[in-house]
Parts: C-alpha cells; sequence; structure tokens
C-alpha cells in the first residue's frame, strides 16, 4: 500500500511549523508499512490531483494568500473534481480560508477555491489563543493554537469541533473549522496532526480507504507521549479553567 501526499506552496504557506503535519503523516505510514511520499508544489508547478491522496494547504500571512490567490484560479476545476471525489485535504489557517468564497481584508478581497460554501472577513483585533475542541471524528479532544485576523462563516456547513477552549472560527459561533467530504479545514496550528494522531489517522484511513475502495483499519500505535501530552492541555485549559 502506499500514499502520495501533496504539500501546496510550501514556501509561501508555510507558518507555525506546519511542515510538521507532513512528517506526522509520512511517520504513522511508515511506522505501519505503508509507502509514503510527499510531493512539493511551488508556484509554477504543474500539479496533478490524481496522483494525490492527501492535499496539505497551510497558513500564511495576508500578503503571501494574495500571492497565492492568482494562481489558486488555474488549479480551481481540478482541485474542485479532487474533492468532489473525496479527496482528502487538511487546511491550516491562512489555507482554511483559501477553501472558501474570498477572504476580506483592509487591503482588498482575496478570492478563494470555492470549494467549500464559507467566507471570511478580517475584523479587528486577531483571535490568538490555545484551542481545546471536542470533535465528533475522533474520541480524543482536538488540541492546538490559533492565531488570526480573519473570522470565518461556514453557513449550514459541519464545523471541525466545539470550542471547549478558545475562540474557533469568528470568536462567537462557539465552533471550530469545517468539516465537508473529506475536507478538514482548521485554524488549528500546534502543528495539528502530531497533537492529534486521531486526526491523522482520520486523514490516512480516508485517504487509504478512497485508493483502494474497500474499507480498511490502521493498526493501532502506541501514541502514549502523544495521549500524554493532549491530555495534559485538555486538563490545563478546560478541566482546571472551571
Ligand atoms: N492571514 C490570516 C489571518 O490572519 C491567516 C493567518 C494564519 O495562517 N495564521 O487571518
Amino acid at each position: 500500500m502506499n500514499i502520495t501526499i501533496g504539500h501546496l506552496y510550501p514556501d509561501l504557506l508555510n507558518l507555525y511549523g506546519d511542515r510538521g503535519n507532513i512528517m506526522c503523516l509520512m511517520k504513522r505510514c511508515e511506522w505501519r508499512g505503508i509507502k509514503a511520499e510527499t510531493r512539493r508544489f511551488c508556484l509554477g508547478d504543474k500539479i496533478d490531483f490524481r496522483e494525490l491522496d492527501i492535499v496539505l494547504l497551510g497558513g500564511g500571512s495576508d500578503r503571501e494568500q494574495m500571492i497565492v490567490c492568482n494562481k489558486l484560479k488555474e488549479i480551481q476545476q481540478d482541485f474542485k473534481d479532487y474533492v468532489e471525489d473525496h479527496g482528502v485535504v487538511i487546511a491550516v489557517c491562512g489555507g482554511y480560508q483559501l477553501l472558501g468564497n474570498y477572504y476580506q481584508t483592509e487591503d482588498g478581497i482575496i478570492e478563494g477555491l470555492k470549494l467549500v460554501d464559507l467566507y471570511t472577513e478580517q475584523k479587528e483585533g486577531r483571535l490568538i489563543d490555545n484551542v481545546v475542541l471536542k470533535s465528533d471524528l475522533v474520541d480524543m479532544p482536538v488540541v492546538g493554537f490559533e492565531n488570526h485576523g480573519g473570522r470565518t462563516y461556514i453557513g449550514e456547513n459541519k464545523p471541525f469541533g466545539k470550542v471547549l477552549y478558545g475562540k474557533g472560527n469568528d470568536g462567537e459561533s462557539g465552533y471550530e473549522g469545517v468539516v465537508y467530504k473529506n475536507v478538514i479545514g482548521t485554524y488549528l496550528h500546534g502543528p495539528l496532526l502530531p497533537k492529534n494522531p486521531q486526526i491523522a489517522d482520520y486523514l490516512i484511513l480516508k485517504a487509504l480507504e478512497r485508493k483502494y475502495k474497500r474499507p480498511m483499519e490502521l493498526k493501532a500505535l502506541p501514541d502514549e507521549e502523544e495521549k500524554q501530552a493532549n491530555d495534559y492541555i485538555y486538563h490545563r485549559f478546560v478541566t482546571e479553567k472551571k
């Protein structure tokens, strides 16, 4: 079995060590004997989405998002076909905002990929905090860190999780991120996946099942340290603050 991960624009969308998400996916595949390869795509590179099983779109500053935005128009249709065909995507922060229809900043509008029906507006003050979520995709709490000026409105879409601690999509709704088909969009840095191994496995499993067209199970990994770290954050920000 093998998996190909596409890392989009790692030279521009690369805030907060989000490349750790790639390393985590690669390792968790390798530990189970699943061959994993990562292809990095910079702005001029041609992307064949038919060859990819997981796509990662990382976070970026408004300036970098503006640069990437023009390129997105060229890949929009192929990316949309991939998503509609249940292609797996993990999009973090700036990448999450780019999944949507647009991101309105005080310097202008950044057009999005229109893959998920959501939009983002910049408002005064940044939402910066640790975050703990309850997501129905996994049993463990989802933990991470957020730092965004944009507020994201997901309409009727399913959120990634309910906020137990932190600000979330817009600081008001009580929800964070979005799930659409096999796409997860989230503001959570950390990087997300090493802190939340069950989310990493969720993505790997979805990618394998789509590729090999049958239900599968992943071999359990020990994850003792990951669980302890996750538990520590959960208690620090949720139970101790009550
Ligand atoms: N530039 C976006 C914002 O501030 C996203 C930032 C990020 O990726 N951390 O809302």
